[in-house]
């Protein structure tokens, strides 16, 4: 069976007391389980991305369960700049030291919502990689463009936008994240071929882009995961994990979706 990356959005959710709560019952579930147990950190690789606030609280709680259970941990969003008069932003090292070994960077929320453009989120990609954070980039279509037939258009602008400059090297450190702004929280999940197809457009592309055919590339799908539709996702062979909002927020729902792909009780 070939590995998961099971990532968790938790956007403006979770307060200290909630992080490590779910940690807890992250822990507990995983310890039960022998299955999930065999599995974490070999087929299965988790990662949490609490809202800044809720950092500490998570490195503190996941001192105290099996290490294997939830081992990365990322933020929502950083600014590429090293430190100064940036009110209310947050520096790569920041994050750093609180832990972190992942963040999200160009999420739709924060380029429709935020304004965040290609030009700002490849500054921030470019930053990740200097500093040795993984960056988990995400990219994706409005409605208007998939009704438009502009999808594999936007795609393939946003990541070319994001992979301008970049080594093969620096290429495969990234995290990729197919996320289609219509299914992200929406409860209206792309379906497994419209996911693939993207999905599998994105990593020949990223390999084009690079020049590096071989090159290994990871590609999340995002958008409305839940445990009844992540088997069928999951299973497609250009999508490599899913990058979870919702069904993230509580250990149970977020564990089922790994269980219901590999089909553990
Ligand atoms: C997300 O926030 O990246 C996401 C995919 O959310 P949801 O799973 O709730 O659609």
């Amino acid at each position: 069976m070939k590995k998961i990356y099971l990532y968790g959005n938790w956007k403006m959710n979770m307060n200290q007391e909630e992080t490590e709560g779910f940690y807890k019952d992250f822990g507990q579930q995983v310890v039960s389980s022998p299955a999930l147990l065999g599995v974490m950190g070999k087929s299965l690789e988790t990662a949490v991305f609490p809202p800044f606030t809720s950092l500490a609280a998570a490195e503190g709680a996941s001192k105290n369960i099996d290490k294997r259970a939830v081992p990365f941990l990322g933020a929502q969003n950083t600014y590429f700049e090293a430190k100064g008069a940036f009110t209310g932003e947050v520096s790569i090292s920041m994050l750093k030291n609180l832990g972190c070994t992942h963040v999200i960077i160009g999420h739709s929320e924060r380029r429709t919502i935020f304004g965040e453009s290609d030009d700002l989120i490849a500054k921030k990609v470019k930053a990740c990689l200097d500093a040795a954070l993984v960056p988990v980039f995400c990219f994706g279509e409005t409605l208007a463009e998939r009704e438009g037939n502009k999808t594999f258009d936007v795609v393939s602008r946003q990541l070319r936008a994001a992979l301008s400059g970049r080594s093969p090297g620096e290429a495969e450190k990234i995290v990729y994240a197919y996320e289609p702004v219509w299914a992200i929280g929406t409860g209206k999940s792309a379906t497994s071929d419209e996911a693939q197809e993207v999905c599998a457009h994105s990593k020949k592309l990223i390999r084009d882009l690079t020049g590096s055919a071989e090159m290994p590339v990871v590609v999340l799908y995002g958008g409305s995961v839940k445990p009844d539709n992540a088997k069928e996702l999951l299973s497609m062979d250009a999508i490599d994990g899913a990058l979870v909002g919702g069904a993230s927020l509580k250990a149970d729902s977020f564990l089922q979706i790994y269980k219901a792909y590999a089909g553990i009780e």
